[in-house]
């Protein structure tokens, strides 16, 4: 069922057992296992079915310590989310990301990739991939002339990416949403703050208002907040009437510990012989579709202390700089491309949690009266050093397998770990700022995504990763909200 909450009387009460905030990745996917169940869902959404420029505009804010996209271009605000125009590059994380690891500190999570596997293989239809196989051997096996580069395997092994057409969630699963008859989606519902009960100890009610003025009321017994990393944290720090600090702050984390994924050009190759390389290129976009990117295992990054990351090789001609994932070309390469010696090598690294990398309000107030989040993006030396170290073990494997020479580029090689490149990009991906912890005092949820201290609010999306692995988010977001949906219906709205 779908409201245009614009269209409500004033004042409306809308009443229902779960409540969503936020339909993109995160809230659809947990909506969707909700069709035809016997609670009633309420799935707020703040924009429209299409993007519009007065709703954009609600997500400005600043990069204030260093540059980095315009907030209110990385995050899309209507049905559907930011995957209206994400690029559909899934992996999962590797069960070293879940580790402490002693080299990275706050890293480990409360749960194991083993923990994850099966909402993984879940995870894959909804974002409309091919077998849930990220084995190179699979992918070799599949396609005859897709064989790996004769690298040390003990140091060296192909990561594999898969493609999603990419889904677009908000085209695909709108029919399935809006004839259920037990989700009711409001439209232009945008959640301004959560109210807490007078000892904040639960969620009591969320003030909602329309872009045209009016003000309404929602209640539920559970609450999760899918709004998108920034806009969890923004929530959560603006939701202050009753806890000065906002709610699940009471140990200054809300909005800490952002992150993104450092993704840079770091060294060129020369081949000794043109190598075949069709394991490695881009095969255009839609199920079954793979490559690989050259990523060192778990036992080099330990020896070496460096952070997980992947380099993926590209044609030298490849238009530069790229401007996102979604605007390239990729040309279509079948077994054999024409002989090529000279590629460039792309990082994909994760950035270590840093409590100074973070989303805070700002004094500014947006249309609907909330104020503005503003991001200072920080970074640690041992970012730098791991995207050097992961070349310079790269160039040394070319060099005794005979394979080519390698070049790292110069600003990896100033002698200064904390000076970066103005070409420096991001992947447009945001976590951390909710982290996830067993003890309130280290991560703003616990293990089933619930803000500690708060009994029935939750938090869906990639602000609870404690660190953020080397693969792109979004197929782990679908996964802990599958993770997150099975919790609520197994144990919590029984
Ligand atoms: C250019 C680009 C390319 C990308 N490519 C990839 C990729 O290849 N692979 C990958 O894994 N990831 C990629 N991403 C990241 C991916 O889009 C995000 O990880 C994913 O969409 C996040 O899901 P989410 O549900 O947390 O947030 P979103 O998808 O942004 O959804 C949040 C929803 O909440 C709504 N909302 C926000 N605030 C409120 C409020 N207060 N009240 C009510 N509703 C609200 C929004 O309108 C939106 O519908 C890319 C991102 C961009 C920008």
């Amino acid at each position: 069922m779908h409201i245009d909450a614009r269209t409500l009387d004033a004042d409306t009460l809308i009443e229902g057992d779960l409540c969503i905030i936020g339909a993109g990745a995160a809230g659809l996917s947990i909506a969707l296992e909700w069709v035809g169940r016997g609670q009633k869902v309420i799935l707020l959404e703040g924009g429209g079915f299409t993007i519009e420029e007065r709703m954009q505009a609600l997500y400005r804010g600043e990069a204030l310590d260093r540059p980095y996209y315009p907030l209110q271009a990385t995050r899309l605000h209507f049905f559907g989310g930011t995957t209206n125009h994400w690029a559909g590059w899934s992996s999962p994380y590797d069960p070293i990301d879940f580790e402490k690891r002693d080299w990275v500190p706050h890293s480990g999570w409360p749960i194991t990739r083993a923990h994850l596997d099966p909402f993984y293989v879940r995870a894959q239809k909804v974002l409309e991939l091919g077998a849930h196989d990220f084995e190179a051997a699979y992918w070799e096996k599949l396609q005859p002339g897709r064989e790996r580069l004769p690298l040390d395997g003990k140091a060296f092994f192909p990561k594999m990416w898969q493609f999603s057409p990419p889904t677009r969630m908000g085209t695909v699963y709108r029919d399935a949403i809006v004839k259920s008859e037990n989700v009711h989606l409001y439209t232009y519902a945008k959640v301004v703050e959560i109210l807490p009960n007078e000892n904040v100890t639960a969620a009591e009610s969320l003030r909602v208002k329309t872009i045209d003025g009016k003000e309404h009321k929602v209640r539920a017994k559970q609450y999760i907040t899918a709004c998108s990393a920034i806009h969890n944290s923004r929530l959560l720090l603006a939701s202050n009437s009753r806890a000065r600090a906002g709610l699940g702050n009471d140990h200054d984390l809300v909005g800490r510990f952002f992150m993104e994924h450092f993704e840079v050009f770091g060294a060129q190759v020369v081949f000794a012989q043109p190598q075949p390389l069709a394991l490695y290129m881009h095969p255009g976009f839609g199920a079954g579709r793979a490559r690989a990117e050259l990523a060192l295992t778990s036992e080099t990054q330990r020896q070496h202390k460096i952070l997980n990351g992947t380099s993926s090789l590209s044609i030298y001609a490849t238009p530069t700089p790229r401007k996102s994932e979604s605007q390239v070309n990729f040309p279509e390469v079948g077994p054999n491309p024409t002989p090529q010696t000279v590629y460039r090598l792309f990082t994909r690294q994760e950035q270590a949690p840093n409590r100074d990398s973070r989303i805070v309000l700002g004094a500014e107030k947006d249309e609907l009266d909330m104020p503005r989040a503003n991001l200072r993006l920080n970074f640690t030396p041992n970012d730098k050093r791991s995207i050097r170290v992961f070349y310079e073990l790269l160039g040394q494997e070319m060099g005794r397998t005979g394979l080519g020479r390698l070049q790292i580029l110069d600003w990896l090689l100033d002698g200064d770990d904390n000076a970066w490149p103005a070409h420096l990009r991001g992947g447009w991906h945001h976590m951390g700022t909710a982290r996830m912890h067993d003890d309130p005092k280290q991560g703003v949820v616990d293990p089933n995504c619930k803000v500690h201290g708060l009994a029935n609010l939750y938090v869906a999306g990639s602000d609870v990763y404690p660190t953020s692995g080397a693969a792109n988010p979004t197929l782990t977001l679908v996964s802990l909200a599958l993770r997150l949906s099975d919790h609520l219906k197994t144990k919590v709205l029984v």
